[in-house]
């Protein structure tokens, strides 16, 4: 699901991306893996055919089982920038690490949102700090992690303080985001070992702890 206030528009990094069309404060969850983005089993991918397949790659969101799925609403159009204003590191969600003004590009970090080894991606931001080859490695690298968890640690606080477009399907679906809500200032403190990468199944029906025992 994606946050309001965002358009599809032509971008220079790639045929189209996303970009802001009103002011998305720092702290603000932007998009997250839930029940409406469609998926397809690590069987069903076995199955669809080469030029689907390829589309499906390049859009779609390899995850730790080996099923993808596509963000839904459009979201899936998120381009990388090597200096991304969404990041998502450690977290189910992905968080604005600064204020996005109108007219900006909404960017996020692909190596962090990719479980598929070997993948490569030859990377267009041409900012100063380019990687120039984003990988499923990078993503791992502890090094790069850090960083990454720094800028999110730095607008942590202000996830309680600003207004979530989607707070009511994060809430449900994410510990993390009700961790930080009760408090939790750091990725740390917040993290439940669920990714963008790992996201708890979002499900219709909700067992009961007691259903869970039976
Ligand atoms: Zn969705
Ligand atoms: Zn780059």
């Amino acid at each position: 699901m994606l946050t309001t206030g965002i358009d599809i528009r032509p971008s220079t990094t790639d045929n189209v991306g996303l970009f802001a069309t009103e002011p998305i404060p720092a702290g603000t969850v932007v998009w997250l893996p839930c029940a409406k983005c469609p998926t397809w089993s690590a069987g069903e991918l076995d199955a669809v055919p080469a030029d689907r397949f390829g589309l499906l790659d390049k859009y779609g969101h390899l995850l730790t089982d080996g099923s993808l799925l596509l963000p839904c609403m459009g979201a899936f159009l998120m381009n990388h920038s090597c200096e991304a204003n969404v990041l998502d590191t450690g977290l189910d969600f992905g968080l604005a690490v600064r204020d996005i003004a109108p007219g900006d590009e909404v960017t996020c970090d692909y190596a962090t949102f990719t479980e598929d080894e070997g993948w490569s991606m030859t990377c267009n931001c041409g900012l100063p700090g380019c990687r120039g080859a984003i990988t499923t490695e990078q993503g791992h690298d502890p090094e790069l992690r850090a960083r990454l968890t720094a800028r999110i640690d730095a607008v942590l606080p202000r996830v309680a303080e600003v207004d979530q477009p989607l707070h009511d399907v994060v809430s449900s679906v994410s510990r993390a985001y009700a961790r930080v809500r009760q408090g939790a200032t750091t990725v740390a403190q917040a993290g439940t070992g669920t990714t963008v990468c790992s996201p708890p199944r979002p499900r219709a029906h909700r067992p009961t702890e007691h259903e869970v025992l039976k």
